[in-house]
């Protein structure tokens, strides 16, 4: 739990949906561009980013207004297109005096710079990987609690269908895990007792979760198995782990704004008593912890 009188942190949600961008004019009130966040740390320019989906493009022009170097960490949840998709867009990576480290669970095939430079091979982007004249270095990210500047780094493995983190932040007795894709399977369904065990262990107390919530019960039932979470299981966790703040991401590309807006009403009637705040993200909206 936090000591309110320490500086905060604030998060910004760059890109809020899952499996697929979905520009659509019914989309844009919660918001099309696949999952980026952006933790400004108290008192610190390090710039600090998790995932590089479709929403690190603005995120990169926004910091491009910037007169001064960046510099910072981009950790990568797993290599599944909607979290690595915006990375070939993130302007800051073409500025010669930018320098930043991208980190990432190792994979069965390929190491975290080969699969981030892949991007930049002439089958799938135009432009050389020479274009990119920030200073790069690539980190397989192993699974353990890690110290970085004014922070630290906590890893556990997901419930998905590749090695993925779910990372937790620790900044002045903070705690902000984020879990854009993981299967918190039901107990009605099969449910592995132990990796519930550790995911509500590791998010207890937690000042604030983001996690995945692509389905509901009802949608759920046809795609058990596919890494992704009802958002009845993952409320039920969350208030179980005394989690303070909670906000589902990774929305379903198929869900419009009417019906997001409905489950968010419905959270706060609901829910709004477990938790000091309960909402789905929203493109836009920043967060304090
Ligand atoms: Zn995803
Ligand atoms: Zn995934």
């Amino acid at each position: 739990m936090s000591d309110e009188t320490s500086p905060s942190c604030t998060c910004i949600f760059w890109g809020v949906r899952g499996s697929t961008p979905c520009p659509n004019r019914e989309q844009m009130e919660y918001g099309g561009n696949t999952t980026c966040v952006q933790i400004q740390l108290p008192e610190r320019e390090e710039i600090l980013i998790f995932d590089s989906g479709t929403g690190i493009r603005n995120l990169g022009q926004h910091l491009m207004q910037r007169e001064h170097d960046l510099s910072g960490r981009i950790f990568i949840t797993h290599p599944h297109w909607d979290h690595i998709q915006g990375f070939p867009f993130f302007e800051p990576l073409r500025g010669t005096s930018n320098r930043f480290h991208i980190h990432m669970p190792v994979q069965e095939e390929g190491s975290c710079r080969e699969i981030m430079l892949g991007h930049f091979s002439k089958t799938f982007f135009p432009v050389a990987m020479d274009s990119l004249d920030a200073e790069l270095s690539f980190v397989n990210q192993p699974p353990e609690r890690r110290s970085y500047e004014g922070y630290e780094m906590e890893f556990m493995k997901a419930s998905h269908s590749i090695n993925t983190a779910i990372y937790k932040l620790h900044v002045n007795d903070r705690q902000l895990v984020f879990a854009p894709d993981n299967e918190l399977v039901p107990s009605t369904y099969c449910s592995d007792p132990e990796q519930m065990g550790r995911i509500a262990a590791f998010i207890n107390g937690a000042d604030l979760l983001i996690h995945d919530a692509q389905y509901n019960l009802d949608a759920y039932e046809n795609r058990q198995g596919w890494g992704h979470s009802p958002w009845e299981e993952v409320v039920r966790v969350a208030s179980r782990s005394k989690v303070r703040k909670l906000c589902l991401t990774h929305h379903d590309p198929g869900a419009d704004d009417e019906q997001l807006r409905q489950l968010d009403e419905h959270l706060q009637q609901e829910y709004g008593s477990c938790f000091e705040t309960i909402e789905l993200a929203k493109e836009g909206q920043t967060k304090k912890i």
